[in-house]
């Protein structure tokens, strides 16, 4: 489980993360939710260990990982433009990592076959990335992150670059992924409905504060605030 506790991130002089408290149970789906800017990736950058909180300590299974570097905090982060090297077909692309984490190739040949089969990629190995759809970018980017077998999944709005059809199609794919790992997934969309069908634990966020954390049945039926009830869309 992860634990964020009285986090607090500055940026020169403005506060954009406040008193953030939140407990993140192990092989939840959990996604934050909120407008832009109100410090959703900021939060996902924090755990992944990619940002440093101003205060505040992250907890990773009871163990404080504030001065932990991220290769260490057994995280992988999907994000939002995929980041793959355009040089690199997509075998390359995934078995970049695991050629500097010196898994023998045998072992990466065996992931690789497994979790492009699982993802839909066998066809496209030899594919360079611009040859690709961008569903397929992002099948990529996630099949990158699900060979490291981390025990936490972080996705920064990763269906953003989709149209409407792929996107429908690959948050399905998304959830019966994560119940087929059964690993924790944090998820950060600025979509409600994406949140709602998503999530088993939805985080709404609103200028770097936890509105309300619970799940989307409790949300929508007994919002705590004005904010939470409006940004859901429950009924007056
Ligand atoms: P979006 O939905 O648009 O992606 P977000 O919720 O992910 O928004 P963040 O990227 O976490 O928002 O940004 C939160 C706030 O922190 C914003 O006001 C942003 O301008 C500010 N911010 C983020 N990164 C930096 C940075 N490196 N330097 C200065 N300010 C930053
Ligand atoms: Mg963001």
């Amino acid at each position: 489980k992860i634990e964020l506790r009285h986090i607090y991130k500055t940026f020169q002089q403005d506060e954009v993360i406040k008193d953030l408290n939140l407990m993140i149970e192990d092989g939840s789906f959990t996604v934050l939710v909120g407008p832009s800017g109100c410090g959703k990736s900021t939060t996902l950058r924090m755990i992944a260990g990619l940002d440093r909180q101003t205060s505040g300590d992250i907890l990773i299974d009871d163990r404080n990982v504030n001065n932990t570097a991220p290769g260490l905090r057994d995280v992988a982060m999907v994000f939002q433009n995929y980041a793959l090297y355009p040089t690199m077909n997509v075998r390359e692309n995934i078995e970049f990592g695991l050629k500097n984490r010196k898994v023998p190739k045998k072992e990466r040949e065996a992931l690789i076959q497994d979790i492009c089969e699982i993802v839909g990629l066998t066809p496209y190995l030899k594919k360079k990335p611009e040859m690709l759809s961008g569903g397929q970018r992002q099948r990529v980017a996630l099949a990158r992150a699900m060979v490291k077998k981390p025990k936490v999944f972080i996705l920064d709005e990763p269906l953003s670059n989709l149209d409407a059809k792929l996107r429908n199609q690959m948050r399905t794919e998304l959830i019966q992924l994560h119940k087929r790992l059964g690993t924790t997934f944090v998820y950060v969309t600025h979509d409600q409905v994406e949140a709602m069908s998503m999530g088993d634990r939805i985080v709404i966020m609103n200028q770097g504060v936890i509105q309300q954390a619970a799940s989307p049945d409790v949300l929508y039926h007994d919002p705590d605030n004005q904010f939470a009830a409006q940004f859901i869309g429950t009924p007056a």
